[in-house]
């Protein structure tokens, strides 16, 4: 290290007045997959002014832009590894401090484990901020399994449809070329339970952290977008103090 000078000198042992760098609002929105979290995310973060970050993204924009830290979280995924918490934490921060994220941001997908909350939370604290609220989109597992599963195909061109979002007019078959309509594995109700349930144990787990902490806010995730949006708007704006 080289001299300091330049730097502020501490008066005392601390000087808890005044944050080095004011961090804006960090909402945490936590649900699972096929809970609408990305949806709703992009709909809160235009609402409260917050930008909207969701971590692949940043990950996307870092290697894009060729920063620094984009390079090294780029070394990683070329040799298909996960980006170290470090790292990812690291880009949270800088986002940061980004000018439209000077009211704050919305973390959609992250954290994804307690590890990673804790991590969070000690990044933001040395930084003189802090999580301010975790809202979390509350759907039944039985729910979340229907809006997963019920993705269908047709064989001849790959037509998307959905049992409850997009049926065809008969069941089973194409509403464009009537060619028959099939589910692959990987949108079977049995394949997506499987993998749910392994997610739905990890974000239990950070939903407990932040229940612990007296920050989350559970809304009940199967009342439509609007009627969820609303929900999650009052909770956010109560605990953050933002006008919408
Ligand atoms: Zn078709």
């Amino acid at each position: 290290m080289t001299s300091s000078i330049g730097r502020d000198s501490p008066i005392g042992s601390s000087s808890p007045i005044g944050r080095n760098s004011p961090i804006g609002r960090v909402v945490v929105l936590l649900g699972a997959p096929g809970a609408g979290k990305g949806t709703q995310a992009q709909i809160l973060s235009k609402r409260l002014g917050l930008a909207h970050v969701a971590t692949g993204d940043l990950f996307r924009a870092a290697v894009r832009d060729e920063t620094p830290l984009g390079t090294v979280a780029k070394a990683y995924m070329d040799r298909g590894e996960l980006v170290p918490d470090t790292v990812t934490i690291k880009m949270l921060l800088e986002r940061l401090s980004k000018p439209d994220a000077a009211a704050g941001i919305l973390l959609d997908g992250f954290p994804r484990n307690t590890a990673q909350a804790d991590a969070l939370d000690k990044a933001l604290a040395e930084a003189g901020g802090s999580v301010d609220i975790a809202p979390y989109i509350e759907v039944p597992e039985s729910d979340l399994v229907a809006r997963l599963s019920g993705r269908w195909i047709c064989r001849a061109e790959g037509h998307p449809y959905h049992e409850q979002a997009n049926p065809p007019l008969v069941a089973g078959v194409c509403d464009i070329d009537g060619s028959e309509l099939y589910q692959r594995t990987d949108d079977q109700p049995a394949t997506v339970q499987a993998r749910l349930r392994q997610q739905l144990g990890a974000l239990a787990e950070v939903v407990a952290y932040y229940r612990d902490r007296g920050l989350l806010k559970p809304v009940d995730g199967r009342r439509g977008i609007d009627g969820v949006s609303e929900d999650l708007f009052a909770s956010i704006a109560a605990a953050t103090g933002t006008q919408g």
